[in-house]
């Protein structure tokens, strides 16, 4: 690819835009009023608003790694309060994707230097599920059910913060687990019983 296409990629698209809707740029300009915060993976797969058929403006989005959100990250920690406490979104969605190439490097015993302690936190994941991951003979059906756990653990995740939790209390902010399917396209709400890990985190988790 070359990358002087972008910018040719860029114009087409801007004529597009205004063929359709001559202020569409005047109205981007004025700001952003998303209702949907998207936490997603790095991979170049994983297209966020293409996937949900979203434009500018509409979802707020944060990737990286395997979709973690890692209590002392300040980077997806700065997204989800500014997303929860500033923008006001209604849905928070951790996104996970199979063939994640995070999620496997995290069953592999190679050390990788800087990854490592980021995929400790997907091999956490493994250890709280090992029963349950052990018993799928199929290494590959293995994988996906990492891959959908690991979704489940960082709702988890999100439900433990006080932006969440307060949230959800004051105007019924709602955390999806989601997993895109490469092999289909095909988005698949994982139906994470939001209800019930609040109710279970709280009595531990539970922040005035
Ligand atoms: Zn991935």
């Amino acid at each position: 690819m070359d990358v002087k296409k972008v910018f040719k990629n860029n114009e087409a698209w801007i004529k597009e835009k205004l063929s359709k809707n001559p202020g569409y740029f005047e109205e981007l300009g004025k700001g952003q009023n998303p209702e949907l915060l998207f936490i997603g993976c790095s991979d170049s797969r994983v297209t966020a608003e293409e996937l949900m058929g979203l434009g500018p403006g509409e979802v707020f989005v944060h990737r990286n790694i395997a979709n973690m959100v890692i209590s002392i990250d300040l980077n997806v920690m700065s997204v989800v309060n500014y997303a929860v406490n500033h923008l006001k979104v209604k849905d928070v969605v951790v996104c996970g994707h199979y063939e994640c190439g995070g999620v496997k490097a995290a069953m592999q015993s190679e050390d990788l230097g800087i990854l490592n302690p980021w995929l400790r936190n997907i091999r956490d994941v493994y250890r709280i599920h090992r029963k349950t991951l052990n018993a799928i003979p199929d290494e590959s059906e293995r994988y996906n059910r990492l891959v959908e756990l690991n979704v489940q653990e960082q709702c988890v995740n999100l439900i433990k913060t006080a932006a969440v939790q307060k949230a959800n209390r004051d105007r019924g902010l709602v955390v999806h687990g989601w997993v895109f399917d490469v092999h289909s396209g095909k988005l698949i709400d994982l139906n994470i019983d939001f209800d019930g890990y609040l109710k279970d985190i709280m009595e531990i988790y539970h922040l005035e």
